[in-house]
């Protein structure tokens, strides 16, 4: 029988290490956010052998009082918070207090420290964790912590670190990053002796960058001031020009805090959808402040991955702020409609409008007009007609709810549509007129860009569009049985199965090349409960989930846990989503990976869609309508119609009016 017992506090103490301290450059991270936590206006780190030997970390911040400085590195001993509460608003770099009894359990730590108002501060010497010697000690107010000989007491660990040379990178990149991250302080960094990087401090963001990133790339940017909400967002990002082939000029900040958010990352790119070169990405030094109980850090030990209460908040700033950059003074659109017909012609009673005030983006014939939004497209749109024999009870024409003349689904708070589709894909006005590859399936169910009121650019001479075919307007006139929306047109109606269509969209959308899930780590983990079979066929499945967002892994003999999933998901359906995906993919016997990637996507699509028999709002309806009517949605991702078409003349006949 095994004996079970508690683990040596050393041990214990060598688990934890493993999660903060990774390699050196984690070591670095950890002191220089004590040093800014500290108050401290000016910090140098100093690096030997890639920080494997020597790690010096010098600040002028308050210090630590004697008495306390051997508890500074005790496990979970901070002096920033103290209760629960305190950790809804973390106003500090640093909070879990366990940064130093970390790095001082697997290596040899001097520490030298002293508060303004002692004569005299301490020198501490400690081993493993062990507190070797104590001593006062005359130095200048601030705090010295010289790190040496980092998993000297780990050589299992020791041996996963890089040559020298990588692991001194490494450091420097996230020296860089603190630097960007707190213009207000002076870093400096000494590599081998050689000074690498000093910035003023001066408080301008502007001059760490070009400290930080040097004069080439700091002349292609351009600065970004914007928010709303409660969110400020502010920094520098690549003129559309200066794109690079990598991420890595892509710096995020949250409250002063450097991350990884693909939230973040997904509203930057997104500005510069059709204004950059196909695999360039934008480079940015982007900080984002808001309410620190809108943002979560505690989610990782290294607090590099933060969770945001909106994501969806977060992306709209990020992404209206940069696009306002980008286009120069522009401001947040408003959604007011440009075309003046729609919003002077509109009655109260009026429950719709023309299609042609719209100029909801299609999916686009290759070598098609230019990415201009409003192009006219050279296809013939319209819906697919599927003749319908049966007579069909037709209720008396009763008007829908009055639809408002804005097109208020173009608003990124539609309930039921998701990001993706209510962002505006591109802002008319800003789109450069240069001619984009577009995949050969590409419809989107992306809204309608909203319009804004400032009279637009010229715009470059773009090719002579070809004229498009006159559309014919239509009016939503009800919906029947909270399933099928009710949509006429010149002589005929249409009924619209807004599932289908909305399912179909969705399908279209994730099948796109250029799909990247929007990921959304759970706070707790969904567990499922498959079938040994459908658990088999689940697990067999893991890459293909993870691409798109699913992080699953076995939970117990039986189980598996959702670490993360993608934002179309929701938390409430994760669990049916894959237990439909192993039964779809059981049925089909799917072995080969395309086939299993579309069940994948049939389900998502499907359960990420409005569903029959629920109630919608007018704007919603409209948004289905619109698809439809676009003729960019035509099938269901099952081969089903979408809409369903009655004429005129059939309706008299079975009358007998004609
Ligand atoms: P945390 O930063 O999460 O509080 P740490 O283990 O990093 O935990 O540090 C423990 C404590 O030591 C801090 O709360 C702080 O009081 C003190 N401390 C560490 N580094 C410094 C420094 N450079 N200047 C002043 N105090 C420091
Ligand atoms: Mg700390």
């Amino acid at each position: 029988m095994p004996t079970i017992r508690q683990l040596d506090p050393h041990v214990a103490d060598l688990i934890a290490a493993g999660e903060v301290v990774e390699r050196p450059a984690s070591v670095v991270k950890e002191l220089m956010e004590n040093s800014i936590d500290a108050g401290a206006s000016a910090v140098t780190v100093e690096i030997a052998n890639g920080g494997m030997t020597l790690i010096r970390v010098t600040d002028d911040g308050c210090g630590i009082p004697a008495d306390q400085a051997a508890t500074a590195f005790l496990r979970h001993a901070t002096s920033k918070i103290s209760t629960q509460f305190d950790l809804e608003a973390i106003g500090t770099l640093g909070f879990r207090g366990e940064a130093l009894a970390a790095i001082s359990a697997v290596s040899r730590i001097d520490l030298l420290t002293r508060v303004a108002d002692a004569p005299l501060g301490a020198c501490l010497n400690l081993e493993a964790g062990r507190v070797i010697s104590q001593e006062e000690a005359g130095c200048p107010t601030g705090t010295t912590m010289v790190v040496r000989d980092l998993f000297f007491n780990t050589p299992a660990r020791q041996k996963f670190m890089k040559k020298d040379s990588a692991e001194g990178a490494a450091v420097f990149a996230n020296v860089q990053r603190i630097a960007l991250s707190h213009p207000e302080l002076s870093v400096k960094f000494i590599r081998d002796g050689k000074q690498e990087l000093l910035t003023p401090g001066d408080s301008q963001l502007k001059s760490a960058v070009y400290a930080v990133m040097g004069r080439d790339i700091a002349l292609g940017l351009l600065p970004v001031k914007g928010g709303g909400d409660g969110i400020g967002v502010s920094g520098f990002v690549s003129m559309p020009t200066c794109c690079r082939g990598s991420r890595n000029y892509q710096h995020f900040f949250v409250n002063g805090r450097y991350v990884k958010s693909r939230v973040m990352m997904a509203g930057l790119e997104e500005a510069y959808k059709n204004q950059k070169m196909v695999g360039k990405f934008p480079g940015c030094v982007l900080h984002l402040t808001l309410r620190p109980n809108e943002v979560d850090v505690n989610v990782h030990p290294t607090k590099t991955e933060v969770k945001f209460r909106s994501d969806q908040q977060v992306f709209s700033a990020v992404y209206y702020a940069v696009l306002s950059a980008l286009g120069g003074d522009r401001s947040r659109p408003q959604a007011v409609l440009s075309t003046p017909k729609a919003a002077d012609t509109v009655t109260p009673h009026q429950t719709s409008f023309s299609m042609r005030d719209y100029t909801a983006p299609r999916a686009e014939a290759p070598g098609s007009a230019p990415a201009k939004a409003e192009a006219p497209k050279p296809e013939q749109p319209g819906p697919v007609i599927v003749s319908h024999t049966r007579p069909i009870p037709t209720p008396a024409p009763k008007p829908a709810a009055p639809v408002s003349p804005a097109p208020g689904a173009a608003q990124p708070s539609a309930p039921t549509f998701r990001r993706a589709e209510t962002l505006p894909r591109e802002d008319a006005g800003v789109s450069a007129p240069q001619p984009k590859p577009v995949p050969a399936v590409k419809p989107e169910p992306a809204p309608e860009p909203v319009s804004v009121s400032q009279p637009e650019p010229a715009p470059e001479p773009a090719p002579v569009p070809v004229p498009e075919p006159p559309e014919e307007d239509w009016v939503i006139r009800g919906e029947l049985f909270h399933t099928y929306v009710m949509v006429e047109q010149g002589e005929k109606v249409l009924l619209i199965d807004k599932h289908a269509a909305h399912e179909r969209a969705n399908f279209d959308r994730l099948k796109a090349e250029n799909y990247t899930p929007m990921v959304q780590e759970l706070l707790l983990p969904v567990t499922v409960n498959p079938s040994p079979e459908e658990r088999e066929i689940l697990l067999a499945q893991l890459e293909l989930l993870s691409r798109f967002g699913f992080d699953v892994e076995e939970f117990g003999a039986t189980a598996l846990a959702v670490r993360a999933a993608p934002n179309d998901v929701d938390t409430g359906e994760i669990e049916a989503t894959l237990l439909e995906l192993a039964r779809r993919i059981r049925v089909t016997g799917n072995a080969d990976p395309a086939g299993a990637r579309d069940e994948l996507l049939h389900t998502m699509a499907c359960k990420a869609a409005i569903k029959g028999g629920q109630k919608n709002g007018p704007e919603e309806l409209e948004e289905v309508a619109k698809m439809v009517m676009s003729g960019r949605v035509r099938y269901c991702p099952h081969g089903r119609p979408v809409a369903i078409e009655l004429t005129r003349s059939q309706l008299e006949k079975q009358f007998k009016r004609a």
